[in-house]
Formats: C-alpha cells, structure tokens, sequence
C-alpha cells in the first residue's frame, strides 16, 4: 500500500522547478512512474509529493530544429519507436525503442524517466551515444546543456541538480551515408547488454565508426579507442579487434557480475554483438538487408 500523496501538476518548467525547490526532498518528478511507483511500492524510496511533468506541453513533443531532432523527456518508448521523424533520422534508436521491456512498459515509460533513473540495464542511452546526442536541464533558474556522456555520473546517478528537470535531448542526425544498429541480449525485460553501431563504408573499408556499449557497466559509454582502431579496417579485421578487445573494455567499463550476467559473460558478449552490429551496418551500407 502507498501512503497518501499530494499530486501537483504543473504546466511549465517555471512551475514544476519551483514546486520541487518549495517541497524538497520530499518531492519526486513523476513521469510515466514506471520506476518511481515501483521503487515506492515496495519501500524503496519515500516521497509525499508527485511533481507529475505530463501537462507540461514542451516535454511531449519530437520535432526537427533545421539541424537535428528534439526529443521531449515526456516523450514515451512507444512513441519514439514508431515517431516517423525517428525511424527516419535514427533507426537504431527507434529500434532499441522497440525492445524494451513489453508493451505496458513501453506506452508508460518515458525517454527521460530512463535517463533520469539511469538503470544501467536500459537501451536508449546507449544509441542516443552514437548520435552525439546532448540534453537540456531546467529549472526556474535557467536552463543548460550537457553532452549525454557528461549527464551520466554513475549508475543512478546524473548530473540532475535537485531543482532541475530534464527538459529534452537533442540527436544530430548520422552523416550521409553512415548507417546503424542496436543489437541486444536478454534473458528477461531488461537487457543483459546493448550495444549500438554506426559505419561509414567504401569499398567494404570502414572508413569512420562509432560504437557504443551499455548495461555491461555502470553507465553506457562510448568506444573512442575502439572506434580508431576499426577505422580503415574490412569487417573481418573489425570483428577480431572487437572480440580481443577484453581487456580495454574490463577497464573502461567496470562490469559486475548480477543477476543478467556475470561480468566475464558480458565482455565476451560485448566483442561478439559488437561484431553483429558492425556486421548490419555494412551489409546495410552495401544496399542489403541486415540478416
Ligand atoms: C519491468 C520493467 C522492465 C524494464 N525493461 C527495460 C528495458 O528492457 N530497457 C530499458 O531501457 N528500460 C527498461 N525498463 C526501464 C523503463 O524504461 C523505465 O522504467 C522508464 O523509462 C522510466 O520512465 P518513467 O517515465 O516511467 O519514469 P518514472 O518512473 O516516472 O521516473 C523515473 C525517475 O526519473 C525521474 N524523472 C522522470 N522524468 C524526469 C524528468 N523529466 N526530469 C527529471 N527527472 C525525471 C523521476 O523522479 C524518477 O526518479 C524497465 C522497467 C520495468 C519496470
């Protein structure tokens, strides 16, 4: 049972910032509550005000700003997988979106409830990499813009001031010609491991790439060693760097053994589906269908 909860609903980001600076700790940003409501059902986490962000209009939206996309943080999994802006600027993400969790998961759950939570066992952050994708913090103070990789502090842990929301994440769209992947392993809803793919490719040469791995770690990281050394490299190459790239990964990454996996499963996991995904962005770039 939860304790009786007073409910704000704010319908700026003025409003929603201040509600949290006047009630403190006492008050949480209440997004789609997949999360939230769980943790408070079973005793996990304490609050007495819900600062529900879902009439504020600006966080519902995806829309195109001449040079990339803005994604609301209210925007939910479901609609970002099947929005056409994204299926179109960012497939791998649109796909990622798809496979979380299940249905109900994915029409509650919002974009920024995901980021803001930071499970280390989720799939967007790990795509939102590859697009240089950046956020925009709020609050009644202003607002600020961090890249994705400096918003990620540590595993349940953001960059988040207590007065702040996050208001939206903007995604550059891939370069002409540069295609992606978001291959994942799971046992249950959560992922195991995702990692996600973008290549340049002429001449079945790898000419620029970027990678990115999540869930094996704290938080989703980028590859930029990795990304050097596949540079110039034919996709046969490619997959041996990746798959004896154990120990660079073992130190950026910090896995753990849980309960998805133990932390020498995922790093031989991480060079395998990083191969696959290296494998579907160059057959996509070759004009073929991923297999
Ligand atoms: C059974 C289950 C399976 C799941 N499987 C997957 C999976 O396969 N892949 C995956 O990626 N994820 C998975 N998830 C996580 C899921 O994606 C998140 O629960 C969901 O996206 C959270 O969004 P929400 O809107 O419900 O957040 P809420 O529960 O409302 O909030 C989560 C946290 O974020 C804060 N918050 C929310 N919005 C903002 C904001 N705009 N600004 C600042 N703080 C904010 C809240 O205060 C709270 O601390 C799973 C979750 C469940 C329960």
């Amino acid at each position: 049972m939860l304790n009786e909860l007073k409910l704000v609903q704010p319908t700026t980001l003025y409003e929603a910032s201040k509600a949290l600076t006047d009630y403190g700790e006492s008050a949480k940003i209440y997004a789609g509550g997949a999360e939230l409501l769980l943790l408070m059902r079973q005793g996990l986490m304490q609050t007495e005000v819900l600062v529900d962000v879902k009439k504020i209009e600006r966080l519902q939206r995806v829309t195109w700003n001449g040079n990339g996309v803005r994604a609301g943080a209210g925007v939910t999994h479901r609609e970002l997988a099947t929005a056409p802006l994204i299926r179109e600027q960012a497939p791998a993400l649109a796909f990622a979106e798809s496979q979380v969790a299940n249905v109900r998961v994915r029409n509650q759950g919002t974009l920024g409830g995901n980021l803001c939570f930071n499970d280390p066992h989720s799939d967007p952050g790990t795509v939102l990499l590859i697009h240089d994708a950046t956020v925009t913090l709020g609050s009644h103070r202003g607002e600020r813009q961090l890249a994705l990789g400096e918003f990620y502090i540590d595993m349940y842990a953001t960059a988040l001031e207590p007065d702040e929301l996050l208001v939206e994440v903007k995604l550059s769209p891939l370069p002409a010609g540069m295609k992606s992947a978001y291959v994942r392993l799971h046992r249950y809803q959560r992922p195991t491991l995702g990692v996600a793919a973008a290549t340049m490719v002429k001449n079945d040469t790898i000419e620029e790439a970027r990678l990115a791995v999540g869930c094996v770690g704290p938080k989703a990281q980028r590859l930029p060693e990795l990304e050097e050394k596949i540079s110039g490299t034919k996709l046969n190459d490619a997959r041996r760097i990746v798959v004896d790239a154990k120990n660079y990964f073992r130190d950026l990454l910090r896995p753990v053994d849980d309960l998805l996996g133990s932390a020498s499963y995922k790093l031989y996991m991480t060079g395998v589906l990083l191969g696959d995904a290296l494998e579907q962005t160059i057959r996509a770039g070759n004009g073929k269908q991923a297999s």
